[in-house]
């Protein structure tokens, strides 16, 4: 899309305003020369310093529609801030004025262009201010929504008693199995997707040992302590039960493990799970098994190519339920192609009916390497009417149930700028998810595509690194972390705690 920023202001850079675009023109690119229909122009000046005023002026412009925003003169926002809120508010302001004229509907989480709201929440619950006070700093100085307000604190209040007992030295373990029966068309992961190149799963896996033995012995010497162990993909139970024997054998050897660590194999797709496969996943002390439908509409499972059926879905939630683990997930998607309000309805009444103590709902995300594509090229919830009611229904009917909002993140060029929120029975809450999403603690990765990322004990500074994205890039990868750039890290805030 066009983009024209007249920036008199030291405040914000070009990527906020891009970001700030995506908010209502999900998947545009910023090109030079760009030829598309879809433009937006800001200015932003700053009139008066000392008192924070500013002038903005947005215009959007869509096909040969157009529209404007203005903002002038100040902001007291309910929670005292840094010099940059005073000029996002003016800027946001306008934009959400602007977009709202144009499109005819606002957007639930306002001008929030951060991935990860509930941090920001548990940010100021965490220095004394009270939930009230918190929803009132999203509504009134963000123009969040009240229910995605609500939404925020209500989960950051859940993390805040997860969390209470989590220490400066504990951390996450998490193992990539990084390929798949098929490739849905929705899916922008990188994973192998075809029977030629399933033949470098026996490689893969040694090499993985290998890697899984070094991170072991990384976290005993750095005097960590292991909470969570999380093994995800792609699709895990895509190994046949021996293969998933020795990796879960080599994860048990290679890392200390008590009755507290949290244990979680994504099975993932279902015509991947067989009985064999859950019981040699539960003989190793795996306590948490996801099973994931995303729908339980055979006509919708066709429409994003996902290649299984509802019944081979219910088939392995139940051979999951029956083995007994501590606890069984399960996620869907709001606002598939070809998703309806009675099948979306339909498939969150099948997944409480199983009994699932946690139920993920993720919203559609349009991704350059997927397959479906935004409007113009055949999606029909362009405007994310659709999208935007399934999470508030979701929100609602799992709450009847008895399950609670635990975790929540946002992703780009989302469908109705919809989040994805992790619901939660009593006590049966996932901690890695938490962890992982919050960057609240160190997470050591292993596989293709995965990130470790060591978080200081402050939370300040994040020091990620990341695996080569293909399993054959993987393979050849030498080096990954190493001890003692890990050991360097971490001492720097040792010393910075003795000064
Ligand atoms: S099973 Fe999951 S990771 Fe694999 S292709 Fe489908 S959506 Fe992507």
């Amino acid at each position: 899309m066009k983009l024209v920023i007249d920036n008199r202001t030291g405040y914000l850079n070009d990527y906020y305003f891009q970001t700030l675009c995506l908010l209502y023109f999900p998947g545009e690119k910023f090109k030079q020369n760009d030829t598309s229909d879809n433009s937006a122009y800001f200015y932003l000046e700053e009139t008066d310093k000392e008192n924070h005023m500013f002038v903005s002026h947005v215009v959007l412009s869509s096909g040969d529609r157009k529209a404007e925003g203005h903002f002038s003169g100040g902001y007291t926002p309910s929670i005292p801030m840094n010099d940059d809120f005073y000029a996002m508010n003016a800027l946001g302001k306008a934009f959400l004025e602007a977009g709202n004229n144009l499109f005819g509907f606002g957007l639930p989480w306002g001008y929030i262009t951060g991935l990860r709201p509930v941090k920001r929440a548990k940010y100021y619950l965490d220095r004394g201010y009270s939930a009230e006070e918190v929803i009132t700093l999203f509504e009134s100085d963000y123009n969040v929504s009240h229910e995605k307000s609500t939404l925020s604190v209500e989960t950051a209040l859940l993390q805040q008693k997860m969390l209470a007992d989590v220490k400066e030295n504990d951390c996450g373990l998490y193992v990539s199995i990084p390929f798949c029966p098929t490739r849905c068309d929705y899916c922008s992961f990188v994973s192998y997707s075809n029977a030629k190149l399933f033949a470098l799963i026996p490689e893969y896996l040694e090499k993985l040992m290998r890697d899984i033995r070094d991170t072991g012995d990384m976290i005993k010497r750095l005097g960590m302590n292991l909470l969570s162990i999380y093994i995800g993909g792609g699709t895990p139970s895509i190994l046949d039960e021996f293969q998933i024997n020795r990796l879960l054998k080599c994860i048990n050897e290679s890392v200390s493990i008590n009755d507290n660590t949290e244990y979680t194999f994504e099975a993932g797709r279902p015509d991947t799970v067989t009985l064999e496969k859950l019981k040699a996943v539960k003989a190793n002390g795996v306590k948490r098994i996801s099973i994931n439908p995303q729908t339980t509409s055979d006509f919708v499972l066709n429409e994003i190519g996902r290649k299984h059926s509802v019944k081979q879905f219910f088939d392995a939630a139940e051979m999951a339920m029956n083995l007994g683990f501590d606890s069984v997930n399960s996620d869907l998607i709001a606002a598939l192609p070809g998703d309806t309000e009675v099948s979306f309805k339909q498939s969150i009444e099948d997944v409480i009916n199983l009994g699932f103590d946690n139920i993920t709902v993720h919203t559609l995300s349009i991704k350059n390497a997927a397959n479906i594509r935004f409007v113009g090229d055949g999606y029909y919830d362009p405007e994310g009417d659709f999208a935007r009611a399934s999470v508030e229904y979701a929100r609602n009917r799992l709450g009847e149930a008895g399950y609670k909002p635990y975790y929540l993140y946002r992703q780009k060029n989302t469908v109705g700028n919809a989040e994805n929120t992790g619901y939660t029975k009593q006590n049966k809450e996932n901690l890695y998810n938490v962890l992982m999403m919050e960057e609240h603690s160190t997470v050591f990765a292993c596989g293709a595509g995965s990130i470790t990322k060591l978080v200081s004990p402050n939370r300040n500074e994040i020091l990620r690194h990341a695996f080569p994205k293909y399993p054959f890039e993987y393979l050849r990868e030498e080096k990954g972390l190493g001890f003692d750039e890990a050991e360097a890290f971490f001492s720097k805030y040792r010393k910075d705690d003795i000064h």
